[in-house]
C-alpha cells in the first residue's frame, strides 16, 4: 500500500511540453482517475509515477520517499498494459506465476500463492488451459493475476479495458473495483471515458493540454467544475453554459436573462465582464411563467428521461427532464434553472468563481 504525491512535476518531449505543472496527492488505497482527452499527459504521468519515464523537473513521492530518477525495478509497483501481453507459451498458471519464479520464490510458496490469486480472481478452474483460447475477460483476469502475485505497493493501470466491448467493459470495471476493495492496494488508472472514472474512482484527476484542471472526489467535480472545460468534460449531456456581458448584481445577486433580472443569491456578487452561468440539463426544468424563453428545437428520448433543447437569447439549453413531459418541437417555452446548482464562469479565463 502507497501514498503517492507528485509535485510541480513537468515533462517535455525536447521542445514539446506534455505534462505543465502537476501537483496531488493519491492517498494510501485509493483508487484514483487520470481522465482527460487524448494527447492531454494522462498516459506520461502514469508513466512518471511508475518509473518509465522521468520527469523533465519537479518531485514524485512514494511514501514520503523521494523516487523521481529512480527507474521503475527499484518502485516496487505494477503495471497492468492496455495490450496485455501474455506469454503464449505458457499456460495461466505459468503466466501468474512467471513474476515469482522471476524472484527466485520457492516452488511450494508459488504454487500457494497463485493458487490465492486464482481464488480471488475466480480463475481456478483455467489454471492449467493454455492462455491461446481464453476469452477476453479470462486474458484481463490473467494480466491482472500476474500483476496482483507479487503483492505490489501500488497498481498503475493504462486503459485496461480499452480493448473490450461495451457490455464486458462494464462488467470488468465492477470487477475490478470490488478487486481493489477486496486488496486495498493503492490504484492509478487512466481512462479517457468520463463515466468510467465517475463509475469506479474515489478521487479524479482532470488534465487538458498537460495541465491538472481538477482533483477531487467524483461529486464534487461533477457539481462544482472548476473550470469550464471539466463543466464540458465530464457530464452527457454536458453542463451548459449562458453567456452574458454585465455584471451580477451587488446587494441582491441579480443577473439580467432575457433582460430580465433574475436574482441568484448563491454567485459572487459584484462579479463582472463576460460571464456564464454554468447549469446542467437536469437542473433545467420547463415553466411558462420564467422570464427565459425560447423555442423548443430538439428532442431526445432516452427511456425513463428525454432531452429537450431549447433556443434562446443566451443560446442553446439542454434540459433533461421525465419522458412522461409532454413537449413539442417548434413550440416556445419559459426555462428555470434552479439557482442553487449554477457555477459562475469567467468567459476570459475559462475559471469557476466561487
Ligand atoms: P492518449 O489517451 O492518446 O494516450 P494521453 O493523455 O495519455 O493520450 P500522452 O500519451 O501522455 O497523452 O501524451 C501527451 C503528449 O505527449 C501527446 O501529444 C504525445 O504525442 C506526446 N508524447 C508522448 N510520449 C512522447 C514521446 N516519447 N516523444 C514525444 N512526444 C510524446
Amino acid at each position: 500500500m502507497a501514498q503517492i504525491r507528485i509535485e510541480n512535476v513537468r515533462k517535455d518531449f525536447g521542445a514539446f511540453n506534455a505534462v505543465r505543472s502537476s501537483t496531488f496527492t493519491i492517498e494510501d488505497g485509493e483508487f484514483f482517475m487520470l481522465l482527460g482527452p487524448s494527447g492531454c499527459g494522462k498516459t506520461t504521468t502514469l508513466r512518471m509515477m511508475a518509473g518509465l519515464e522521468l520527469p523533465t523537473s519537479g518531485e514524485i513521492f512514494i511514501d514520503g520517499e523521494e523516487v523521481g530518477q529512480k527507474p521503475a525495478s527499484q518502485r516496487d509497483i505494477a503495471f497492468v498494459f492496455q495490450m496485455f501481453a501474455l506469454y503464449p507459451h505458457m499456460n495461466v498458471r505459468g503466466n501468474i506465476s512467471y513474476p515469482l519464479k522471476s524472484q527466485g520464490m520457492a516452488k511450494a510458496r508459488i504454487r500457494q500463492k497463485v493458487g490465492e490469486v486464482a481464488e480471488i480472481l475466480g480463475i481456478t478452474d483455467i489454471l492449467d488451459r493454455p492462455v491461446g483460447g481464453l476469452s477476453g475477460g479470462d486474458r484481463q483476469r490473467v494480466a491482472l493475476g500476474r500483476a496482483i502475485v507479487r503483492d505490489p505497493k501500488a497498481f498503475f493501470m493504462d486503459e485496461p479495458l480499452g480493448a473490450l466491448d461495451a457490455e464486458f467493459r462494464e462488467h470488468m470495471s465492477e470487477e475490478l473495483r470490488a478487486l481493489h476493495d477486496r486488496m486495498g492496494a493503492t490504484t492509478v488508472y487512466v481512462t479517457h471515458d468520463q463515466l468510467e472514472a465517475m463509475q469506479m474512482g474515489d478521487k479524479i484527476v482532470v488534465m487538458n493540454h498537460g495541465v491538472v484542471e481538477q482533483f477531487g472526489v467524483p461529486q464534487d467535480i461533477y457539481d462544482w467544475p472548476a473550470t469550464k472545460f471539466v463543466a464540458r468534460f465530464i457530464g452527457d449531456p454536458p453542463m451548459n453554459f449562458l453567456d452574458f456581458d454585465g455584471a451580477v448584481s451587488p446587494g441582491d445577486g441579480a443577473v439580467m436573462l432575457a433582460e430580465t433580472p433574475v436574482r441568484m443569491p448563491d454567485l459572487v456578487q459584484g462579479a463582472r465582464g463576460s460571464l456564464a452561468l454554468g447549469v446542467r440539463p437536469e437542473f433545467v426544468t420547463l415553466d411558462d411563467a420564467a422570464p427565459l424563453r425560447g423555442r423548443i428545437v430538439a428532442t431526445e428520448y432516452l427511456g425513463t428521461t428525454q432531452i429537450v433543447t431549447v433556443e434562446t437569447a443566451h443560446g442553446r439549453i439542454k434540459a433533461r427532464l421525465p419522458s412522461a413531459t409532454a413537449v413539442r418541437t417548434g413550440e416556445t417555452t419559459g426555462l428555470r434553472l434552479d439557482p442553487r446548482t449554477i457555477t459562475l464562469f469567467d468567459n476570459a479565463t475559462g475559471l469557476a468563481l466561487h
